[in-house]
């Protein structure tokens, strides 16, 4: 068993923009942090369109940026907490880029906004189409730096240690499956968000809501998980996950066309490809629908080849391995599960419902998003809480010096003989399709009590199966995408 000062689990933008905020005012603070994929895997990883942020007065202003977020919110966000984030935004963009990361610039020198649905004006900071992967890259450069962060990859977190309401650190399994415990004073969950829960997503494999389920689990409150974003534009191919079409294309001017080249979106809303992502995402279910067609399309042709090249060239590259030439024709898309709006339920310092225990990032729930995240504003609210947590941890760490002793049983496990694969992957796939038909179903606003039995046989089978193979990472991850699926059925049914 090994003990740290503080345990971090996730090394998206979540879990290393907070490490390396509290190892700077904390130097002498044993920090460890673990992935279970390796140091760059993540949905931070992809982001592609950018980070939302007021950088001057002149583009956007303050108010503007908080009234998009509350109007896509649809009146569920919690206004103290967008307030915070938007005016909290430029100082930790600058920080940003004072570690490395190169938001692009125009020819004369000032930021090249770009411009994404739900959004009044251009105010979103991005490197070309790959922005995530700039800043993964700027953040693991900067975590370097620290001695005292120990880094471990591949290494999956299977439940936390609680008792008597508090955390206590975690349970892992190591690459060989093997069990072993770490204990912690402070427990830092960053593990991203559940796409992966749905037949059709744009999230890495990664995406199991592990964190959510652990937490879930150990009795944090967990909030809004009816409100699941599905993205109106991702590229239609035959494999899981499905590449995403940035919104930033449609700020930049692609249409969104049904099967006789209709731009069908303005008979839905009047702002057209720039209405927020849930009522694009409903307007091509209901298009599909009506037409039999299984996606839509978007269409390029008639915007200005260079500045593509220049702004999308990764897009371009994908279509291109995909066999879609954008310049020439339209492209297929349709909506994918994309990112977990609700989650574990945290204060403005980070902190859960459970002592010792902190969420940031996808699994978490702040109150920013509301009902529907507006576009860029993610990788935005993973930075803004990652300093206020550091802040919030580092003073918890000056009360309290030593670590917390956990008498409970941390479980060992050893290897399982027994294999498993076809059925785990026979389920996966069964709970991925039911998931994508409920969400189908909600957006043609069809009958949904059904899924509510049909939810928790599967459940059932899952928990069985799980029970006897608590040292396989895949049966863990699946029980966990399970909950998942019962914790976003459930608050759309009950609530
Ligand atoms: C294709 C795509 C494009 C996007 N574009 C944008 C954009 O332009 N702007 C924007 O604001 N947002 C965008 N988003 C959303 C945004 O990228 C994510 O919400 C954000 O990156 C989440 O960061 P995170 O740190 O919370 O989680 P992640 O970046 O997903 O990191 C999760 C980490 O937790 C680890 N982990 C998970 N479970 C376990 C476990 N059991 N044990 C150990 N480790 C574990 C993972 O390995 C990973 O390291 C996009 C998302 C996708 C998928």
């Amino acid at each position: 068993m090994m003990q740290t000062d503080v345990l971090i689990i996730g090394s998206g933008i979540a879990g290393l923009a907070f490490a390396i905020k509290l190892a700077e005012r904390k130097p002498k603070t044993d920090i460890v942090l673990v992935t279970k994929a390796d140091r760059f895997e993540s949905n931070t990883k992809y982001a592609q369109g950018g980070i939302a942020a007021v950088m001057d007065n002149i583009h956007s202003s303050f108010e503007s940026h908080i009234s998009d977020t509350l109007k896509a919110g649809k009146g569920f966000s919690n206004i103290q907490t967008v307030r915070m984030v938007v005016e909290k935004a430029p100082k930790r963009l600058q920080e940003l880029i004072a570690w490395g990361t190169p938001f692009d610039k125009t020819s004369d020198g000032k930021w090249d906004y770009g411009l994404e649905g739900g959004h009044s004006v251009a105010r979103i900071l991005h490197h070309k189409d790959q922005t995530g992967l700039a800043l993964e890259k700027a953040l693991l450069q900067q975590l370097s730096r620290f001695k005292n962060i120990q880094f471990q990859t591949e290494v999956f977190a299977t439940d936390l240690l609680v008792q008597n309401k508090r955390c206590y650190g975690a349970q892992f399994l190591d690459k060989n499956e093997q069990s072993f415990s770490i204990q912690s004073n402070i427990t830092y969950l960053a593990t991203g968000g559940s796409g992966q829960v749905f037949s059709k997503t744009t999230n890495p494999l990664i995406a199991t809501g592990d964190g959510l389920a652990m937490a879930s689990r150990a009795g944090a409150v967990v909030e809004h998980m009816a409100f699941y974003q599905f993205h109106p534009t991702a590229l239609v191919t035959s494999k899981n996950p499905v590449f995403l079409i940035t919104e930033a294309l449609r700020g930049f001017g692609a249409y969104l066309i049904n099967h006789k080249g209709e731009r069908f979106v303005f008979k839905h809303h009047p702002e057209g490809e720039l209405a927020t992502r849930d009522i694009l995402s409903e307007a091509i279910f209901k298009e599909m629908q009506k037409t039999g067609h299984d996606h839509v399309w978007l269409d390029c042709r008639h915007l200005d080849r260079e500045a593509l090249r220049s702004h999308f060239p990764n897009i371009i590259l994908q279509c291109k391995k995909h066999g879609f030439n954008l310049f020439n024709e339209p492209i297929p898309v349709a909506p994918a599960a994309h990112y977990q709006c609700g989650g574990i339920k945290v204060n403005r310092e980070g902190k859960t419902t459970l002592h010792g225990l902190y969420a940031n990032g996808e699994c978490a729930s702040t109150g920013l998003h509301g009902a529907n995240r507006l576009a860029s504003n993610s990788l935005l609210e993973a930075v803004v809480f990652a300093h206020e947590a550091a802040l919030s941890v580092a003073s918890e760490l000056k009360q309290n010096k030593t670590t917390a002793g956990f008498s409970g049983r941390t479980g060992s496990v050893s290897k399982n003989p027994v294999t498993t694969t076809v059925k785990t992957a026979h389920l996966k796939k069964a709970l991925q399709e039911l998931m994508y038909r409920f969400y189908l179903n909600k957006s043609l606003e069809m009958p949904l009590k059904p899924f509510g039995a049909e939810i928790d046989s599967l459940f059932s089978e899952i928990k069985k199966l799980s029970v006897y193979h608590k040292s396989s990472q895949s049966i863990w991850e699946l029980q966990n995408m399970a909950e998942t699926a019962r914790l976003i059925i459930n608050d759309t049914l009950y609530e």
